[in-house]
């Protein structure tokens, strides 16, 4: 097992409503239990500090995500963090992010997580334009994401982030200009932008069986792919992975982690976890797991038993992909010395011929020390990715 910090993420599965495209795990409710599933959260804590798989090691980012986490009291999440700090002692002056809707975090609230260590907030903005929050169904107006965002740096919150989506029907490159102009005119340090996909199971995936969803055509999408980081780059903001933007030294340490493939463990409703497994240093397995996704069973199991609901052993050749192809979704690509280093196989020996044919069509740019997409790679990024699928990852 490792000895590195590894991240924690929370997963609060309540919102105020459903909105019509979403399909994570989340539920809305008019009354969040939130004495019982901080005490079930607790109860998981209190469980993974004597796995040997965690035990002893450090916390080195905490992100509570949702559903909608800023559902919680101030009170709440201070609980829930003193409660790892005391089980496994939090990095001090670790990042700590809060997923946060614009419509219930006034000034007095955000103190209150500012006091609960809460350092980085993600307001789920989506957009500021009356009618694209309409059709997404979101239940915010522009004006109140506005105030969240400067309610949050009255607060001392510095390190904001918000998310935007684009590719909704209606939109041209025109509303995504303002959309992205009204962002920058706000105190924040990181956006991450996001393409509407239309899910299964979501009412929007409905609404566009029957013909009722005017999308956008994928060359309007592409356009706008490629406007984004022209647009953000020209003004400040680099881009540090395919959908996320930062001010230099802003970059989300909790998601880098995931995409290195960093230990994380995941507790709440629905969480999933992950732990590698090394032999004199090297990646040689893994273990991936998650609990229970509704939040009624997971309380009730991790009572008494376990809430995990599943999971399942990753082997080495399966992990060198996802190392590889999450990888390849940050702007600095994949290191050849890490891959050398977490796997004691060079990336070559592994990938040499598809890289070369890749580099070749001008999807990947390759150098001495590692391998990264290109600007018309990032573009069709999936379908780069699927070249990497051999049977055994299948
Ligand atoms: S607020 Fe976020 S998590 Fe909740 S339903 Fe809407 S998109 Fe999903």
């Amino acid at each position: 097992m490792s000895v590195k910090p590894f991240s924690l993420y929370v997963h609060v599965p309540f919102c105020s409503q459903k909105c019509p495209y979403c399909d994570f795990n989340t539920y809305a409710t008019a009354r969040i239990p939130e004495l019982e599933y901080v005490s079930a959260l607790g109860r998981e804590i209190d469980k993974y500090a004597s796995d040997p798989r965690f035990q002893g090691r450090q916390i080195g980012s905490v992100f509570f995500g949702g559903g909608t986490p800023s559902l919680l009291s101030g009170e709440a999440i201070g609980r829930i963090v003193s409660s790892a700090d005391a089980r496994f002692k939090i990095v001090p002056g670790a990042e700590i992010t809060l997923e946060a809707n614009p419509n219930n975090t006034s000034l007095d609230r955000i103190a209150s997580f500012r006091q609960a260590g809460v350092n980085r907030i993600s307001f789920g903005v989506q957009s500021f334009s009356p009618e694209r929050l309409s059709l997404l169904g979101r239940d915010h107006s522009a004006d109140e994401a506005e105030r969240a965002i400067y309610a949050a740096h009255e607060a001392g919150i510095s390190n904001i982030s918000l998310d935007l989506i684009c590719g909704v029907p209606g939109q041209n490159l025109g509303d995504l200009q303002q959309d992205l102009e009204q962002a920058l005119k706000l105190p924040i340090a990181h956006i991450s932008t996001y393409s509407l996909t239309i899910e299964p199971g979501t009412p929007f995936f409905q609404r566009q069986e029957r013909g009722l969803l005017a999308m956008p055509s994928d060359e309007l999408v592409a356009e706008m792919l490629v406007f984004i980081p022209e647009f953000l780059e020209a003004r400040g903001f680099f881009r540090y992975e395919i959908s996320n933007y930062a001010r230099p030294g802003s970059e989300s340490v909790h998601n880098q982690a995931y995409w290195i493939g960093d230990d994380y463990l995941g507790i709440g409703a629905g969480a999933h976890s992950y732990c590698g497994e090394y032999d004199g240093g090297i990646l040689r397995s893994a273990e991936r797991w998650s609990t229970l996704a509704l939040p009624d069973s997971y309380m009730k199991a991790v009572v008494d038993s376990s809430a995990i609901s599943w999971r399942e052993r990753i082997s080495s050749q399966s992990l060198k992909f996802e190392f590889f192809y999450v990888g390849l979704r940050m702007m600095r690509g994949v290191s050849k010395a890490e891959f050398c280093a977490r796997f004691g196989e060079a990336l070559d020996a592994v990938y040499g011929d598809v890289v070369t044919e890749l580099a070749r069509e001008g999807y990947l740019e390759v150098s001495a020390d590692g391998i990264r997409l290109t600007k018309r790679g990032i573009l069709v990024a999936d379908s780069v990715f699927e070249r990497f699928i051999t049977p055994e990852v299948v």
